[in-house]
């Protein structure tokens, strides 16, 4: 997405976390605790992805996008399907996304990047939007994320 900024990837987060689970210092009952709220968010708006459940390895994950900011007013705090934030970085100015990968089958979550959307990313960035539409390549961010 070519106003996507700001980006804070939780990779290495998740990594600590699976550490631990494999010492035997948490158990997976700390970290497979999904709330409804949360797997209704990824059965009605979940992006199915082609990686496996780091824990019990039979289901893919499913990534979850909250949105918030000021702008969203009552819609702040709300899971919205991918296909939508493009539409709402062209309305508007700024609002953070926060995607949340669960696994529908043992409830695994863990918090996958933070970024900003919104038009106040265009400013500047018109040269980067077009090399990224000329090459049509995926960002190299959004690739090592699912590795
Ligand atoms: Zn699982």
């Amino acid at each position: 997405m070519r106003t996507q900024r700001q980006v804070v990837d939780y990779s290495l987060q998740k990594r600590a976390v699976l550490r631990e689970l494999l010492t035997g210092r948490i158990g997976t009952y700390d970290v497979c605790d999904a709330s409804p709220y949360l797997k209704n968010a990824a059965r009605f708006h979940g992006e199915p992805t082609d990686e496996r459940c780091p824990i019990c390895r039979s289901e893919n994950l499913i990534h979850v996008h909250y949105i918030y900011g000021d702008e969203l007013k009552q819609s702040a705090g709300q899971a919205r399907t991918r296909a939508e934030l493009p539409v709402l970085a062209m309305t508007l100015r700024e609002f953070q996304v926060f995607v949340v990968e669960v696994c529908p089958g043992c409830d695994w979550n863990h918090l996958v990047e933070q970024f900003l959307l919104g038009r106040d990313g265009l400013v500047g960035t018109e040269d980067a939007a077009e090399q990224e539409a000329a090459t049509g390549s995926t960002p190299r961010r959004r690739r090592e994320a699912q590795r």
